[in-house]
């Protein structure tokens, strides 16, 4: 069976192009699971008719908004509205579980109360290593992003393949350790020609494309001046909604 990737959220962090923050489903033969979920993600899904239920793990590559702050929404309208019953492991950087509880009481003060019906699992990631996460081996590589986030690079091995993300960062020599072999490479893309500290933009990408080593690249996370450009580029772009089966 093949592994089916939905950029279900495709956007940067400000809504650039109508485009929701960053999502990503991923189907293996036994699981359902995301590499992020940003706060506009349970939009997304039901943009989608995806329902929010089905699934199993989020995997985190840094607790930016734009990557993780859908989770208390997810949270809450699990316990009110979708009474979720199915378990939800949530993997990412270390203090994961009482950084998304701050979150949660700051979106949604007095929510502390609520405690989830359903089995709840928070994994930490440490950086460099390989954990398993219901039958997945996560490896995250440390990346040059904002550090009060624990920005990491994401590699993620699902049944027979493998799906590497960036998340926001940018070019350290561990990322090709991260995309090697890699059966999809999904890189941010944020600027096209300005350089942008700490992200990975269009010329870094080109500057480092041998390096990489991945059997597919597909660009996501553009902002206004990279998306004009989207359709110009040879390389693919994501967009919300775009299925890739690998
Ligand atoms: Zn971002
Ligand atoms: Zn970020």
């Amino acid at each position: 069976m093949s592994v089916k990737v939905n950029f279900v959220g495709s956007g940067d962090a400000f809504g650039t192009g109508g485009r929701f923050n960053t999502c990503i489903l991923v189907d293996g033969a036994d699981i359902r699971f995301t590499i992020d979920f940003g706060a506009s993600s349970l939009v997304a899904l039901n943009a989608q008719g995806i329902a929010h239920n089905s699934i199993d793990a989020i995997l985190l590559t840094h607790i930016h908004a734009d990557h993780s702050a859908g989770i208390p929404f997810l949270l809450i309208d699990a316990m009110l509205g979708a009474k979720r019953d199915r378990p939800l492991t949530i993997a990412g950087p270390k203090n994961l579980e009482a950084r998304l509880a701050e979150a949660r009481e700051v979106l949604f003060p007095g929510s502390d109360v609520m405690a989830p019906t359903f089995p709840v699992t928070y994994v930490e990631l440490p950086v460099g290593e390989t954990t398993e996460v219901l039958g997945l081996k996560v490896t995250p590589y440390a990346t040059k992003h904002t550090w009060q986030t624990d920005p990491t690079v994401l590699r993620v091995e699902v049944d027979d393949k493998i799906v590497t993300y960036t998340g926001d960062g940018d070019w350290t020599p561990d990322m090709a350790k991260a995309t090697k072999d890699a059966d999809l490479f999904i890189a941010e893309c944020y600027f096209f020609e300005k350089p942008v500290k700490w992200h990975l933009n269009y010329p870094t990408i080109l500057e480092h494309k041998e390096e990489f080593g991945a059997k597919r690249m597909i660009l996501t996370h553009m902002g206004p001046e990279m998306l004009a450009m989207a359709d110009q580029v040879p390389e693919e772009t994501a967009h919300d909604g775009l299925v890739v089966e690998l």
